[in-house]
């Protein structure tokens, strides 16, 4: 063949976390729990009554509806899209591209930069402190320097779980000339959301899924709250019908479970809070978490052999050491009190005296 890929594409490398066959999955931060059983019935009921030979709504309006009604805002400012990673594509389609930049603060959710390079957007990353919070002062030199027009956040913020302060995301929207995006897939683990900022004629944005705290990886289903002038734009660049019947069903019936996946959340939480006590007794450097997920590092082994360790154990958590200002770190999701007691066992013969990467005892 004498066509090459892009050039630019060329170089990157794809996202993807191993997929092991281990008895103890905690790497890609699903929920452990299905969604009810009424919903998976009343799902399956509205699936047997498709017209499968007719488009979806292609404007998906009772979803964005409902979608609506549960934030507080007008169906006009919801964009629905295959998971949230579509939206993402759809806002760096949209707002990035050539001659344009974005902007990240590293370390954060690779898919922001992967996605904006795909699209041709430039990418200028930013740092955080060492305890993975913003800096004002420095958020606001990167934003001079690049002029993006887009700025992502992530809150909590994937792998560090960190949660932005109010404050903090109000100061980045007011400096940043173009889009924020601040990405919530797990926003439903933490004290507060942003989505509240958003208004008609202002640049912010809210990212959403129902991959985590709706727990339905399975389907592909997300959406933003954002300007209804954004939402506009962001039509504009998706495929049409790109949203199918099935997943429309999906995601409107699962907002009638909204108290069930409110208690996995609350479930979730204790059980993080459980799992962070626990890492802390243990010879690891934890960050506070206000997601489904925490980052620890081992303080006297490399992360990569302790990731090897666990999954000789079935055990199976995310190695982050290719992540910026990661190195020797690790990400475990948390799962069901069985499954983290599993992972919590299996890293403490890991890191106890007598784990044999320890070598011989002396
Ligand atoms: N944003 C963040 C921060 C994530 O961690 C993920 C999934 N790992 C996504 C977006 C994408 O999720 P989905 O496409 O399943 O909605």
């Amino acid at each position: 063949m004498t066509v090459r890929v892009r050039d630019d594409l060329a170089a990157l490398e794809g996202y993807h976390s191993p997929q092991v066959d281990v008895a103890v999955r905690l790497n890609t931060n699903e929920s452990p729990y299905p969604p009810p059983e009424a919903w998976r019935q009343a799902f399956l009921d509205e699936v047997k009554a498709i017209t499968f030979n007719r488009y979806p709504d292609r404007q998906a309006s009772v979803l964005r509806r409902a979608l609506g009604d549960l934030h507080g805002v007008a169906p006009e400012q919801v964009f629905a899209a295959n998971g949230s990673n579509e939206v993402l594509q759809a806002l760096c389609l949209a707002y990035g591209g050539h001659a344009r930049s974005v902007v990240v603060f590293e370390p954060t959710y690779p898919l922001h930069s992967h996605i904006a390079r795909i699209t041709g957007s430039e990418v200028v990353a930013g740092g955080r402190r060492d305890d993975f919070s913003l800096d004002p002062d420095d958020v606001r030199r990167v934003l001079v320097r690049a002029d993006p027009a887009i700025t992502f956040l992530c809150s909590p913020n994937n792998p560090t779980g960190t949660v932005d302060p109010s404050a903090t995301t109000a100061a980045v929207v007011a400096a940043a000339p173009g889009l924020v995006v601040v990405d919530e897939a797990y926003g439903q683990f933490a004290p507060r959301s942003a989505i509240s900022q958003v208004s008609d004629g202002g640049g912010l944005v809210v990212v959403r899924t129902f991959s985590k705290a709706w727990a339905m990886a399975g389907l592909r289903l997300g959406y933003c709250v954002a300007p209804a002038e954004v939402v506009t734009a962001l039509e504009s660049v998706t495929l049409p019908y790109h949203l199918d019947t099935a997943t429309q069903a999906a995601g409107r019936l699962a907002l009638r479970f909204r108290s069930e996946m409110e208690a996995r959340v609350a479930l979730l939480v204790a059980e993080r809070d459980r799992l962070t006590r626990a890492l802390s007794a243990l010879p690891v450097d934890t960050w506070p978490s206000g997601a489904n997920f925490v980052l620890f590092r081992p303080r006297a082994r490399a992360g990569a052999e302790v990731w090897k360790a666990l999954v000789e154990r079935s055990v199976l958590v995310r190695d982050c050491a290719a992540w910026p200002g990661l190195d020797g770190c690790l990400r475990v999701t948390v799962g069901t009190p069985h499954e983290d007691d599993a992972f919590l066992a299996a890293l403490t013969e890991v890191l106890g005296p007598s784990g044999p990467l320890r070598g011989v005892a002396a």
